[in-house]
Parts: structure tokens; C-alpha cells; sequence
């Protein structure tokens, strides 16, 4: 059979598996959500549980530590756990990173780091972001120096969500400079590599930013004055980074989307609760009213839609097709992601009236979450920029 909606066994149990794994958190739900949203303290607790199922091992093989199911699994796990309520932005930048080493890494880096993010030990950031290169990555500075074995990594990132409670980021680094690159007439794609860098190692400073949008997590300048870092942790050659890094962004976007998913499901679901209880003309629920229903029917249309676009591009991942292709998925899934969780938290909260503000029905928390996707890790405006240039052929126009 060509076409197949239907998820295998195993796939159904990494969902059933999320569901089990928060159990023993159903009563102490209050205490947890103090503690990611009024301290911004990291839930290690749940992060074991989660992990504990296996579902940062999806994208890795057996012979590395983990399952082997793909990101198709990690896709579904992070979804299943948005629609109970819960999220970890640390799991998407972790799986990203996994996918990254695993297709890129040599073997024994593979064989170093896998085993150790199969089982939840290791938690990654990502760091690519530079207050003089956000969305232009090609313009980005920090440099890193070759110094017989190791580089010497010097620069600056901006809001690293997570650098203080992971234990290593992948960062993004030229290996020649910009300017070298221009002079040379060389393409400005060369001259970048991709680091396994510890956020704690000497020379790393950590300034924490003020920043909405990820609970209980958060954003920091990372500022590097000489790190130094092993060649053996390099991914992929020095001055070839630049497949690598489009390739690993991939996962992120699609990962992103699926958490989309489960927030706007969480969402409409408590909407529609609300709206069939809520009663204030004539003893009807204020759900009979198509001012309420409506909204809701047609973002739960468009759910199913962008579900169906976010497991076509973790397929398209799994299966390795084209990178870019696998980009233009990833792409659309993740900007018609963020747009329909937008309007999902959006029509929930009106449908919850005043409620819809308060802390004890805690959809308000989401307005942040799923606003921030139309921003990051990619804007809607570059994705629509990709999406014209490589799937409708049209000029750029910067
Ligand atoms: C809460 C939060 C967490 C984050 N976590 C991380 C992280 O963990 N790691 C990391 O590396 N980064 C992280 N980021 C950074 C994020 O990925 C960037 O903010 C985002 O990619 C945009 O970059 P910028 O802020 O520099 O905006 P800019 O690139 O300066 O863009 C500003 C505006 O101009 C528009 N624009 C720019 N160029 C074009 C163009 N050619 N055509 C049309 N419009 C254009 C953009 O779409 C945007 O609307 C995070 C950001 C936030 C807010």
C-alpha cells in the first residue's frame, strides 16, 4: 500500500506511553506548574519521567543507545505531551541535536554523546542566533580558530534558551571569516562548522536575558572569549558546516510543529468542556451559539490539516529524502503550525470569556508559547521567503 495514515503499534505506544509517564504527577499539577512558571525552575523530575520512556532514544539507532523509531515517534511523544498540558522546549533542541551528531558526527563522537541522550543523562541547546546575524546565519561572527588539536572559539549568541541547565549546546561558528570569504570571492555558505561546546567550560559567560515566551526556561547571551573545544568535537569538516546546519534545523521546525499540535488540541479541547457547560441564555450552553462553535470547528479543520504536513515532513525526515525537501515540509508544517496554534489559544480564550485570562485555567500561558513560533526558531517571513523561491521559483528579493 502506497499511502498509510494508520500508526504502527509501537507508535501508539510512545503516545500511550506519555500519558503513563505523567501519572504520577496528576495530583502535584499545581506545585509543578509554580515551579516551571512562577521560579522558572527546570522540571528534572519530569524530564527523567519523559525520558524514561525511551523518546529521546527514538532518534537514535539501537547501536548508539537508543530505539531506532525515528523522528516520526519523537513527533508523536512531543505532541501526545502538549495535549495533556505539558512541554519541554529542552526535548526539541536535544532531539535536534541528536539527529544532527547522529548524521553528521563521526563515529566516535556517535558513540560518546547517543548513548548518553538516548537515556535523558545529557540535555543539548542549540545556539546559532548572534545580535548581528538573526536571521541571516551567513553573516554570523563567532569565529573559531584552529590551535593544533582544538579550536579556540571567541563570539557571541543571543537568547540561548537553556544554557544554564544543559550540559552541552551545538553551536554554530565560521571557521573562516566573512570577511576572509569575501575577499577571497569564495561563496559566503563556506567557512562555518558546527561545535559540541559545554555552556560550563572556561571562557563561557552566561548573562541571562529577560524574555517571554518558553515557560520555565531561560534565554541567555552566551558570550565566548577563547573557549577552547577538541577538533574531536567538530560536526561534520572544518569550513563545511553550512549542509550540515540546514539539514539539523530541520527536526527543530518539524518538532516545533507537532508541540503546536498538542497545545492547540489541549486548547480546543478545554474550550469546547468549558463551552458545553457554560450556560447564560435559556439554559443553553454558550457551545450552541455558531459565534463560539465556528471558530472552533474551523481551527479543529485546520489541526488535522497542519498534523497531517507535520508527519509528512518527519516521514519525509525518516526516510531521508532530499534535504530540501525535507525543508520545504518542515517549512510549511511549521509556519501553518504556528498559525493555527495561534488562533487555537486565541478562540479558546474567548470562549472561556474573562476566564480565559485566569491563572487557574492557565490558558493565557499559551498566548506567549504559541505566539513566539510565528518568530522562532524561524520567522514566518523567511519560511515564506524559502517557500517562494524553492517550491514556486520566484526571484529574491534580498
Ligand atoms: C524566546 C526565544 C527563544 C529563542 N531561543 C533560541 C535558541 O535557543 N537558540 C538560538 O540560536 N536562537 C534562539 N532564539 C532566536 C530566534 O531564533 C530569533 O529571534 C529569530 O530567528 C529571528 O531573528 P532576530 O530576532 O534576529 O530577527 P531579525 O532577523 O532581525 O528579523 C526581524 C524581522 O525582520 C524580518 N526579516 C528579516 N529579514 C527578512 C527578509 N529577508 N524578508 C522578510 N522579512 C525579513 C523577520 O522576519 C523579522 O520579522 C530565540 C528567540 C526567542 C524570542
Amino acid at each position: 500500500m502506497s499511502l498509510n495514515f494508520e500508526l504502527s503499534d509501537e507508535q501508539r505506544l510512545i503516545q500511550d506511553a506519555m500519558t503513563k509517564c505523567l501519572e504520577p504527577f496528576a495530583d502535584r499539577k499545581e506545585e509543578l506548574r509554580k515551579m516551571v512558571l512562577v521560579d522558572k525552575k527546570f522540571p528534572d523530575e519530569l524530564w527523567e519521567a519523559i525520558c524514561g520512556t525511551g523518546l529521546m532514544g527514538a532518534v537514535i539507532p539501537e547501536e548508539y543507545g537508543g530505539n531506532g523509531m525515528g523522528l516520526l515517534a519523537v513527533a508523536l511523544g512531543l505532541e501526545a505531551l502538549a495535549k495533556q498540558g505539558y512541554g519541554n522546549t529542552l526535548l526539541i533542541l536535544t532531539a535536534m541535536d541528536a539527529a544532527c551528531i547522529l548524521r553528521n558526527g563521526h563515529e566516535a563522537m556517535k558513540k560518546r554523546y547517543l548513548p548518553k541522550i538516548a537515556t535523558g543523562e545529557m540535555k543539548f541547546c542549540f545556539a546559532i542566533t548572534e545580535p548581528n546575524a538573526g536571521s541571516n546565519a551567513f553573516r554570523l561572527e563567532t569565529l573559531a580558530k584552529r590551535d593544533g588539536d582544538d579550536y579556540l572559539i571567541s563570539g557571541e549568541k543571543v537568547f540561548i534558551t537553556g544554557a544554564d541547565v544543559a550540559d552541552r549546546m551545538v553551536l554554530v561558528c565560521r571557521t573562516t571569516s566573512r570577511k576572509e570569504i569575501d575577499a577571497a570571492g569564495m561563496p559566503k555558505a563556506f567557512g562555518l562548522a558546527l561545535f559540541i561546546v559545554d555552556p560550563k567550560a572556561e571562557g563561557v559567560t552566561l548573562s541571562p536575558l529577560p524574555t517571554r515566551g518558553i515557560e520555565g526556561m531561560t534565554q541567555f547571551m552566551v558570550h565566548m572569549d577563547n573557549v577552547r573545544v577538541p577538533a574531536f568535537d567538530r560536526i561534520g569538516d572544518h569550513d563545511m558546516g553550512s549542509l550540515v546546519l540546514f539539514n539539523s534545523l530541520n527536526p527543530e521546525r518539524i518538532l516545533a510543529s507537532a508541540t503546536a499540535c498538542g497545545v492547540a488540541d489541549h486548547c480546543l479541547t478545554k474550550a469546547a468542556a468549558y463551552a458545553n457547560e457554560r450556560k447564560l441564555f435559556k439554559g443553553k450552553p454558550i457551545g450552541a451559539y455558531q459565534g463560539i462553535s465556528h471558530p472552533l470547528a474551523k481551527v479543529k479543520c485546520e489541526l488535522e490539516a497542519v498534523r497531517l504536513m507535520t508527519y509528512r515532513a518527519a516521514w519525509a525526515f525518516d526516510q531521508d529524502e532530499h534535504p530540501g525537501k525535507v525543508g520545504s515540509f518542515a517549512n510549511m508544517a511549521k509556519y501553518l503550525a504556528a498559525e493555527m496554534a495561534i488562533e487555537a489559544v486565541d478562540r479558546a480564550i474567548q470562549t472561556l470569556g474573562g476566564y480565559g485570562f485566569s491563572e487557574e485555567y492557565g490558558l493565557i500561558y499559551y498566548y506567549e508559547s504559541v505566539r513566539l513560533l510565528r518568530t522562532a526558531p524561524v520567522t514566518a517571513e523567511l519560511i515564506l521567503n524559502f517557500v517562494a523561491e524553492h517550491e514556486l521559483g520566484l526571484p529574491r528579493s534580498y
